[in-house]
């Protein structure tokens, strides 16, 4: 069995800012993805909020960040999905869909995917209009007609940040009543451009080459309509890619299936940490995975190199 200092689950953003840090300072690191390495980031058609880069597109930016991690030595075995893990031990083994291997440490960087509400269009347009993520797309779309679908906080978050960019927000929610936060939902609801459709779901999106309007259906009066919006911004949840590190033991943050990390990103394992997407951190963008990316890689040395930082 191949045998490496770290190993890293995941080659977006947090995996490989931390296949930097852990080669750099010398570890025998290994990064396993089952895709090719890059991540969510390159699904992004354009990023504009990563410092150094003030328009770039996703997938350059992840080429960018894979190839400077591979220079540092780090070696990253893509399409390669990680199966199950033994944690317990000092020594840690991986499977996956070619081989086993063990660690002395791992980080989990395995990110996490946006829920869809699966109408027609919502594919088609994904990256065209449709969105998952205001504090990423939202600036694309200044001035413009937008609607926002969810009925949570998340919801209205995003109902609230659109406001302040948008010609206007309508929040499109199929129930009566908002999970969110009451004053959240308070908040969101008292500025002047939005508007709420209670009670109503999407039932398909539509345009040419961006969208140009959403068809609604009113759950109460059965009745459609079709309304100009040049703008989707899906919000009915985000599901984190943790599936093989809860099976190992890895503590979740409770109540859902985010890892739990501390300010270090240690989980309640000695020797595993997680970064990123698939932790609990209250922000979910490329700069931040990549800074706890980093800290993971950072902690994961001291584990492995200075024996009484663990005690
Ligand atoms: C359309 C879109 C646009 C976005 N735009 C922006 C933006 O403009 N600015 C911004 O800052 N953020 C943006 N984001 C958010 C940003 O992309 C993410 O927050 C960030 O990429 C998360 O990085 P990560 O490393 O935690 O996870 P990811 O980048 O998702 O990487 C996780 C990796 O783990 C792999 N993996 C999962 N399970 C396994 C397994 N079992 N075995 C092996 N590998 C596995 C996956 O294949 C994936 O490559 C956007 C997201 C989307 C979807």
């Amino acid at each position: 069995m191949e045998t490496w200092d770290l190993i890293i689950v995941g080659a977006g953003a947090a995996g490989l800012a931390a296949g930097i840090y852990g080669a750099r300072s010398g570890l025998k690191t290994l990064i396993l993805d089952e895709r090719m390495a890059g991540g969510t980031t390159a699904e992004a058609p354009l990023v504009e909020n990563y410092p150094g880069f003030p328009q770039i597109a996703g997938t350059e930016l992840a080429d960018k960040m894979t190839l400077h991690c591979k220079k540092t030595g780090a070696v990253i075995h893509d399409v390669e999905s990680v199966v199950s893990m033994s944690l317990g031990d000092e020594k840690k083994t991986v499977k996956t869909s070619r081989g086993e291997y063990e660690t002395t440490a791992i980080i989990i960087a395995t990110g996490a995917h946006y829920n869809e509400i699966g109408v027609k269009g919502e594919k088609e347009f994904h990256g065209r209009g449709v969105s998952y993520c205001a504090v990423c797309d939202g600036p694309f779309f200044k001035g413009k007609r937008t609607l926002v679908v969810g009925g949570g906080n998340s919801a209205c978050i995003t109902t609230l940040y659109l406001s302040g960019i948008a010609e206007d927000v309508t929040l499109v929610h199929r129930r009566e009543k908002f999970r969110a936060e009451e004053a959240l939902v308070k908040d969101a609801l008292s500025k002047a451009n939005v508007k709420v459709m209670r009670n109503t779901e999407i039932q398909e999106i539509k345009g040419d080459k961006i969208v140009k309007s959403v068809v609604l259906l009113d759950l109460k009066t059965k009745e459609t309509t079709e309304l100009p919006f040049d703008a989707v911004f899906v919000q009915v949840g985000e599901s984190p890619n943790s599936t093989q590190a809860l099976e190992a033991g890895v503590e979740p943050e409770e109540g859902g299936c985010a890892l739990k990390i501390d300010i270090r990103q240690h989980t309640n394992i000695p020797g595993v940490f997680a970064a990123g997407d698939v932790t609990n951190h209250p922000v979910r963008q490329v700069g931040t995975a990549v800074g706890q990316g980093i800290t993971a890689a950072l902690e994961a040395f001291n584990y492995i190199r200075r024996p009484y930082y663990r005690k």
